[in-house]
């Protein structure tokens, strides 16, 4: 990746911190998960809900350092609204993200400017920053019995 790509991404995780989209708590929420990264000291809440027509919506407050709290924007901007099928491929997606050492290519169409995390991969101490609001998601998810699996067909 080169320098310039990298300080691209850090401008975009920055401005996600400091102007989040879509945050605050979802009222009506059919589940909700508050989960702590004690390491960084991060906190996220995530609500979330399928509305008739089958698309979700997610609310979430949390505080913590940006990388987290840029994740949960990033998040709910992918998944305020779409699809289960598309709400599962982009927790997919970011997931595997996190997990590819930096070395991913991400899709753009799939994660928007969830690419911007391919660099936090590189830092381990950091994954579990990015993935909190993603947890968050899916332990909400579940106790909504929102299941992704249904959207697979
Ligand atoms: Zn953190």
């Amino acid at each position: 990746m080169s320098s310039n790509v990298e300080s691209l991404y850090q401008e975009i995780i920055l401005d996600h911190y400091k102007h989040p989209r879509g945050s605050g708590a979802l009222a009506g929420a059919s589940g909700e998960s508050h989960q702590v990264n004690p390491t960084c000291g991060d906190e996220v809440t995530v609500g979330v809900d399928l509305d008739e027509s089958g698309h979700v919506h997610v609310g979430y407050e949390g505080q913590g350092c940006s990388i987290s709290q840029a994740s949960a924007s990033v998040m709910s901007e992918l998944v305020e609204g779409a699809t289960l099928a598309d709400m599962a491929k982009a927790e997919r997606a970011f997931v595997e993200l996190m997990h590819s050492k930096g070395n991913a290519e991400p899709d753009e169409e799939v994660l928007g400017d969830g690419v911007a995390f391919v660099g936090v991969a590189k830092y381990p101490a950091r994954i579990k920053c990015a993935l909190l609001p993603w947890m968050a998601l899916q332990d909400a998810r579940l106790k909504a019995g929102i299941e992704i699996d249904k959207a697979e067909g």
